[in-house]
């Protein structure tokens, strides 16, 4: 089984799209998507309707929790709860019950998702070392869980080698056959923060085991244009050309 893993969307519609024609060339069985499927962005209708199409598995991300009133929007900055008021007015009430429909995790036979960590998924705390992952790689019923949330790709792993040691890597290339447990942040596609303007996805081959982080260029500056002619504040389309 082949898998294609997007995190971290935020309605950027130029990068979902780009980063799905990257993934029809690859043979993919399944898609998943790890959270924040809308924020930030100015396409929220456009990215939910693919979203909806084309992943067999979402998770809520805590921009989609706060979109539908979930989470208290004080804890975001000035910028991000603009783009949560906008896509609150922008969004039906049918594709409001959809994000509110949005479990915290999802599973199937081959691997569990979240969107922030899966030992405490409703507190979408980040996940920014080896001790913060720990909980989340105890509780995982399966070998593999995929995660998004600081929209910096990472794997973190316990080897079969040595399943009781914790360690990193941001290499881009991972066999994921020698893990015992992984968590697997794929970045972001709407979004990056790793100084890497392309939009970012995971994908991973069930059988060889190999884990590979796509990088895919796109259309900055038609998301760009969409974001500023919407009214968000401008730094949101700024951001996009730096990857921060
Ligand atoms: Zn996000």
């Amino acid at each position: 089984m082949r898998y294609a893993i997007l995190g971290d969307i935020h309605a950027n519609l130029a990068a979902l799209e780009a980063v799905l024609e990257d993934v029809a060339d690859q043979t993919v069985d399944r898609i998943l998507q790890v959270g924040d499927v809308v924020g930030y962005g100015a396409a929220p209708r456009e990215v939910v309707a693919i979203v909806r199409e084309a992943c067999l598995l979402v998770v809520k991300g805590n921009h989609d929790a706060a979109v539908v009133d979930e989470l208290d929007t004080r804890t975001f900055n000035p910028n991000a709860r603009a783009a949560v008021d906008f896509t609150k007015g922008a969004l039906t009430e049918v594709e409001l019950a959809w994000l509110r429909a949005l479990p915290m995790t999802a599973m199937n036979e081959h691997c569990v998702i979240a969107h922030g960590t899966y030992a405490r998924p409703e507190r979408f705390d980040y996940i920014q070392s080896t001790e913060d992952a720990e909980p989340s790689l105890d509780a995982l019923p399966r070998k593999v869980c995929f995660l998004g949330h600081t929209h910096v790709p990472v794997s973190i792993l316990r080897l079969e080698e040595s399943p009781l040691e914790t360690s990193y890597t941001i290499d881009r290339e991972i066999d994921l056959k020698l893990a015992h447990r992984a968590l697997v942040n794929v970045g972001s596609v709407g979004q990056p923060r790793d100084e890497d303007p392309r939009a970012c996805y995971g994908l991973w081959d069930t059988i060889t085991g190999r884990m590979s982080l796509r990088r895919v260029e796109y259309d900055i500056d038609r998301e760009a244009d969409r974001i500023r002619r919407a009214g968000l504040p401008s730094i949101l389309a700024d951001r996009l050309f730096l990857g921060i």
